[in-house]
């Protein structure tokens, strides 16, 4: 549990009284096979850090803030779900899709593939997306220890 408290504060998240709002406006739990913001919380709480850090559905969460907005209690949520993937990815519980997402962005510098947006974008008469220079996406990876970290490069 300390691994987490030394990412936040946790006596404010012990004021989550099961509401579920959080869950109920998540995105992510609208589409995917996730427990959501309130179960991951409140089973950390009670049951500690390893009863979530390798469920694979913790990395749906896109830190979109939803929760956070809605929650009566005004809970930090997404920084604890920001911790928790730290403490999973210092483990080496990094799903291969999240990996492979890393990867597309290390060899692009974008996360999806944008042919389409680009096909798209000139049927409206709109210019290309712009190139992303790699070598700056490369070096910001290098000084955070990103690669190394999740390993997804040969
Ligand atoms: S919205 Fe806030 S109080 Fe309600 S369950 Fe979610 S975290 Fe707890
Ligand atoms: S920040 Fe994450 S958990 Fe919160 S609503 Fe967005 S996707 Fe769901």
């Amino acid at each position: 549990m300390r691994e987490i408290w030394k990412h936040i504060e946790p006596e404010h998240l012990f004021f989550c009284y099961e509401c579920s709002r959080c869950t109920g406006s998540c995105p992510a739990a609208m589409v995917l096979d996730t427990p959501g913001p309130r179960r991951i919380l409140v089973s950390c709480l009670y049951s500690g850090p390893n009863a979530v850090t390798g469920d694979e559905s913790l990395w749906y969460c896109t830190t979109c803030h939803v929760c956070e907005d809605r929650c009566p209690q005004e809970l930090h949520i997404v920084e604890l779900l920001t911790a928790l993937m730290n403490v999973a990815a210092a483990r080496g519980n990094i799903p291969d899709k999240v990996r492979a997402v890393v990867d597309k962005i290390a060899r692009t510098g974008r996360s999806v593939v944008t042919y389409r947006v680009d096909e798209e974008r000139i049927r409206f008469g709109l210019s290309p997306l712009s190139q992303i220079n790699v070598e700056e996406v490369e070096a910001l990876a290098a000084r955070t220890g990103l690669f190394e970290k999740v390993k997804s490069r040969p």
